[in-house]
């Protein structure tokens, strides 16, 4: 069904490394709702970007792959089986959002293209633009990555419906051999915590930090009433912490009593908050937050949080990445109010283009990028959901990427 060109090269992983031929072929996914509007303006973007840097040196030889409702359309299949063998060979994908029904329906493909190529780590950065109205009194505070763990939790999908036969026998399990009392109404999921997980998105955030000179980890976790699932991630990332980077590690006690609430240098000030404290926290003192380490669900929900305080989750861009893969996405979803009307803000499908130049070791031009959007903004050129809080006219989709484009 698809068409590799012959004369671009796969992206190769070794001991987690990425080995970038200068030619790669690299997949796309269009994405429901807004997604294919998006999708190609940050292609438009990231190519402008790779050439201003390269010039003919380097060059991203683009497939596009079917899924979500462009697959269903066209050949029947949600995620086909092509697609999925395409993934499973080239292992890198610039993919658009794509739709997952409340309460019924198809699974989530996202989640599944994320558990297939077992990409764990779910890095969205957090950082002020300057220009962007926000709601806090001094946004430039906030500069933070999430950390989400990306293949546990609630989010492995093991839920039943109910009326279903597993949901009964889950429920005379509970009743026979735990001998708790559960109304025969209840639906079931299964929240799955695993040390093995949680102490290699540890490493990752770790090893991120030291290379990039960030200064605190915080966990995120709800381990005072989860006791043995989000308590576990907490204790398993500590152990992971201090067994294998006692060195480069400082924990909030040392902090106080050894080193007068100063972080020395070199060294990570690694903490943790309970996750509702989080939520407050990081919109009272967010200059205190950088890394923050979290479980699926709690990630999920404070990325979204975390992008209010920097305008809205129109501008943020994820990289989901294992050991031998990267699918990098916007981390909103398909908006479909704007879907078809030249109206979405492409900047966080663009920003998740900005991190996978960056773990191709493209920096160039990730940079041209990342100073393109800045300017835009600086100028007040954006797109109708910045524009609306800065009192200019909104640019449409096109005319946002063609901006970029021409500062590029
Ligand atoms: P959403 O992110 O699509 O929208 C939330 C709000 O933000 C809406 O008001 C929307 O109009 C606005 N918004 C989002 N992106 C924008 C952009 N680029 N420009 C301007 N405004 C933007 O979230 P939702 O409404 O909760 O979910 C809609 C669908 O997206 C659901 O089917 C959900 O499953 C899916 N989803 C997919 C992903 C993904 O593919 N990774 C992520 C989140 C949600």
């Amino acid at each position: 069904m698809y068409h590799f060109p012959e004369d671009g090269e796969k992206i190769e992983f070794k001991d987690g490394k990425w080995i970038v031929p200068d030619k790669p072929i690299i997949l796309y996914i269009e994405g429901d709702g807004i997604g294919p509007e998006i999708t190609h303006s940050a292609i438009q973007v990231i190519n402008k970007a790779v050439e201003k840097a390269y010039g003919s040196k380097k060059e991203i030889k683009w497939v596009e792959v079917l899924a979500g409702n462009k697959a269903v359309n066209t050949v029947g299949d949600r995620f086909p089986k092509e697609t999925q063998e395409a993934l499973l060979n080239y292992r890198v994908v610039l993919k658009g959002p794509m739709e997952t029904p409340i309460g019924k329906g198809w699974k989530s493909v996202n989640v599944a293209i994320r558990l297939m190529l077992d990409l764990y780590a779910n890095i969205r950065p957090v950082k002020y633009i300057e220009g962007i109205e926000s709601p806090l009194k001094d946004p430039k505070k906030v500069n933070m990555i999430i950390f989400r763990e990306n293949t546990d939790d609630l989010y492995r999908g093991i839920e039943y419906p109910y009326d279903s036969t597993e949901a009964t026998k889950i429920r005379d399990f509970i009743r026979r051999e735990l001998n708790i009392d559960i109304e025969n109404d209840t639906g079931i999921g299964i929240k799955i915590i695993s040390k093995y997980k949680t102490q290699r998105i540890t490493r990752l955030a770790i090893k991120y930090a030291l290379q990039n000179s960030r200064k605190r980890i915080t966990i995120m976790h709800k381990g005072n009433v989860m006791k043995y699932t989000e308590g576990a991630f907490r204790d398993w990332a500590y152990e992971t912490a201090l067994n294998e980077y006692k060195e480069s590690i400082v924990t909030e006690e040392e902090l106080n009593t050894k080193y007068n609430g100063k972080i020395p240098d070199g060294k990570i000030l690694l903490n943790d908050r309970i996750a509702d404290n989080m939520f407050q926290q990081i919109i009272i003192k967010p200059e205190d937050y950088d890394i923050i380490l979290a479980p699926n669900v709690n990630g999920d929900y404070i990325s979204d949080a975390a992008g209010a305080l920097i305008g809205n989750i129109g501008l943020l861009g994820g990289a989901n990445v294992g050991d031998n893969g990267g699918m990098f996405e916007a981390v909103h979803g398909t908006a479909p109010k704007y879907a078809g009307k030249n109206i979405a803000n492409p900047t966080g499908i663009i920003k998740g283009g900005e991190l996978m130049l960056r773990f191709m070791g493209w920096d160039k031009a990730a940079d041209l990028i990342e100073n393109s959007i800045n300017e835009a903004i600086k100028q007040k050129k954006v797109t109708q959901d910045i524009a609306r809080f800065m009192n200019v006219q909104a640019l449409g989709t096109k005319e946002f990427t063609d901006v970029l484009i021409s500062i590029i």
